[in-house]
Order: structure tokens, then C-alpha cells, then sequence
């Protein structure tokens, strides 16, 4: 399998074919080399509503299943990958969700 032709996009940094994928674990883009991968640590299927779904391959679950190709993230041979969030939750995601305490 393949990314259909309409999936094909570039990165905007290194103009190498991409695909945006969703991961399946959080529903977060993340960009596919477009070219299938045998080294890559992802798998990549279409999902029934035509997005692309990327899900981590891991020792625990290394098969292919039908429909899937096997692809590595652009991230890993991106040659100018985007600086590196901290995964730190800020200030700002945070806010809101500490319950607000008691005035008197
Ligand atoms: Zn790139």
C-alpha cells in the first residue's frame, strides 16, 4: 500500500514528499514520508473517512495489518526539523483545570 496521490504534500522545510497523517492515539497531524519505509517505526492506513491514521509500531504489536504500510516519521530524517517543544504542559494548558479555590 501506498499514501493516495492527493494525501502527497512537501515539507515546507526540506520540500521531501509527506503525508499528514492523524495518529490514532491522540488524533494529533504528524507528518509521513510519503514513500513506504521498511525501517520506518510507524504504521500508516487510510482510515474509512479517507484521513490517513499513523499508529506507532511496537515491540508488542509489530505486524503489518492489511491495509497498512509500513513508513517512517518526517521528523526522523527531516534535515531541518522544526525546534523541539518541551512535552512540559505550559502554564497555558494547564490553566482552568486546577479547580478554583474557596473564597471567603
Ligand atoms: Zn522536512
Amino acid at each position: 500500500m501506498k499514501p493516495a496521490s492527493h494525501h502527497l504534500t512537501h515539507c515546507r522545510r526540506c520540500h521531501a514528499p509527506i503525508v499528514w497523517c492523524l495518529t490514532s492515539a491522540n488524533g494529533r497531524r504528524q507528518p509521513v514520508n510519503a514513500d513506504p519505509d521498511a525501517s520506518g517505526n510507524v504504521a500508516v492506513m487510510q482510515g474509512a473517512d479517507g484521513a490517513l491514521y499513523v499508529r506507532t509500531v511496537t515491540v508488542a504489536r509489530p505486524e503489518i495489518r492489511p491495509g497498512e504500510w509500513r513508513a517512517m516519521p518526517h521528523h526522523a530524517t527531516c534535515p531541518s526539523p522544526p525546534p523541539r517543544r518541551s512535552s512540559a504542559p505550559t502554564p497555558r494548558a494547564t490553566h482552568g483545570v486546577r479547580p478554583v479555590p474557596w473564597q471567603r
